[in-house]
């Protein structure tokens, strides 16, 4: 078995205390995590913060190239971490899971890398120059959540460092040993300090809390739920933090009456149940016109029936487990309210252990627990509509805003919809197809700024003009 410790100061330390991690396909243990104490937490920082200066002064093509060289050594052992992400996470090796999740963070982390930060010259003439320039921070905390755990921190720590920042991650404790593991391979490239991590069980200490409000915090980029990204934002406010937050969403896909059924059934099968509906931008709630309804039921019924869900260790499973116990009840209770409210169409109940199998629901209330709430799991609502109107005013009525989709062969009419549509992203004829070099995040409740491409980059920096 591995042997996990926290990266602090380019050193793998031991906490006095650890907390087990289990495989929620099977119930076994995958590895223990070090419990962090405060103390832990503020050696980490101080690391971080010693090693910024000669981290933000390097010359920039050192950054870039040292960056670069993280992208490298993810793709060197992407088959190791994929695995251990299998074991802790539950998400299948093959399919769009693990291996494919390794892939997209060495996508993100050498494309991350090729960016750069050239000053802006705002104004040069005869009354003046002007320059803008882009500043790193200091240190980012980064905080994740347990569905893309590898990823995800990819997201967060890449930016953050090819800015000239230092960082203090800390994972989720579903799903520590990945970027546990993730961190001590980067630091086998990077200076002593520039990249720190600490896990927590977030009983001990909530780590994630104590970094929100720690003096020698600058930045805060979190993933995760609503009521904890709102926790940070009331908690960072004392220091001034510049945030990141990326948060929930409950995502609308829109069919219109000119789709043929049989085409888009497959991705409108993995835009709401790619990594087994655990995720963030994934359809949640899908409208059809009442003409198609039938046809698109059916269609869904049929190839759902197909996707086999097991342990994803194994060969030729596409979909795992739910990660974990909390998650696995919330996605139990709505099914159920589902049952009770409206008609399943396939699925429902749940499995043995942490299994839930694809849940297609239909002719429920407007007001049911799986539209109005985020069931970030393996069910779907179908909402019938009569008027393409009623859809879109029930796409937008909602807090969140963080995607959506419009599904047509008339890509002007779909466009149109879709710039109507409160949320972040919109896509056309798929849902959920994100990409480093196109910015990314909610609006309303959804979250706060964007990752990815330039602007993800530019919010790990703070602006300093310069007049002359
Ligand atoms: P969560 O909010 O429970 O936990 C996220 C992280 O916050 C964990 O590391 C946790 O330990 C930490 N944390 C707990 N209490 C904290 C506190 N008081 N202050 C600071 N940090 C604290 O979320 P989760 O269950 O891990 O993830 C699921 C949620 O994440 C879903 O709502 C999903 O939509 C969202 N998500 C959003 C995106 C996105 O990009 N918008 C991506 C993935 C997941």
């Amino acid at each position: 078995m591995l042997d996990f410790g926290m990266m602090i100061g380019g050193r793998k330390i031991a906490a006095a205390e650890s907390f087990a991690v289990f495989n929620p396909a099977t119930g076994e243990l995958v590895g223990e995590a070090p419990n962090a104490s405060l103390a832990d937490l503020d050696e980490a920082v101080a690391a971080a913060q010693k090693a910024f200066p000669a981290w933000s002064q390097m010359p920039d093509a050192s950054r870039q190239a040292a960056c670069a060289a993280l992208a490298g050594k993810l793709g060197e052992h992407a088959e190791d971490l994929a695995r251990l992400l299998t074991l802790e996470q539950g998400k299948p090796m093959g399919a769009l899971g693990s291996r494919w999740e390794l892939g997209g963070a060495q996508a993100w982390a050498g494309f991350t890398a090729s960016l750069s930060m050239p000053v802006k010259v705002l104004q040069d003439d005869k009354t003046g120059r002007v320059e803008l320039y882009r500043k790193p921070l200091g240190v980012v905390g980064s905080i994740t959540p347990w569905n893309f755990p590898v990823m995800i921190a990819i997201w967060h720590i890449l930016p953050a460092l090819r800015a000239g920042n230092t960082v203090v991650i800390k994972p989720s404790p579903y799903t520590p040993l990945s970027t546990l593991r993730t961190v001590e391979l980067l630091n086998q490239i990077l200076p002593q300090g520039v990249l720190n991590i600490v896990t927590s069980d977030d009983k001990l200490a909530n780590i994630g809390a104590a970094m929100a409000a720690h003096e020698g915090i600058r930045k805060i980029v979190f993933t995760g739920s609503c009521a904890t990204g709102e926790k940070v934002m009331q908690t960072a406010a004392r220091t001034m933090k510049r945030l990141t937050l990326e948060m929930g969403g409950n995502d609308a896909g829109i069919v219109l009456p000119d789709a043929d059924p049989a085409t888009i059934a497959e991705g409108l099968f993995w835009g709401a149940f790619i990594n087994n509906g655990q995720t963030c931008a994934a359809m949640k709630r899908l409208y059809v016109p009442d003409t198609l309804h039938e046809a698109i039921c059916d269609a869904l019924v049929a190839y759902a029936r197909n996707v086999p869900m097991g342990n994803g260790i194994e060969d030729g499973i596409a979909l795992g487990p739910v990660n974990n116990k909390m998650q696995h009840d919330k996605v139990s209770r709505l099914v159920a309210a589902a049952a009770r409210d409206g008609r399943i169409l396939l699925g429902g109940a749940p499995d043995e252990g942490l299994f839930s199998p694809v849940t297609l629901a239909t002719d429920l209330p407007e007001d049911a627990p799986l539209i109005v709430e985020e069931q970030f799991g393996p069910a779907l609502p179908i909402i019938r509509y009569t008027d393409v109107e009623e859809a879109i005013a029930a796409a937008n009525a909602s807090d969140n805003g963080l995607g959506g989709s419009v599904w047509s062969k008339d890509i002007p009419q779909a466009k149109e919809i879709a710039l109507r549509l409160e949320c972040g992203s919109v896509w056309i004829n798929k849902h959920g197809a994100i990409q480093p070099n196109a910015p990314f995040g909610g609006v309303k409740k959804s979250g706060l700024g964007v990752e990815f491409g330039e602007e993800g980059l530019f919010e790990n920096t703070d602006i300093q003009t310069i007049f002359s």
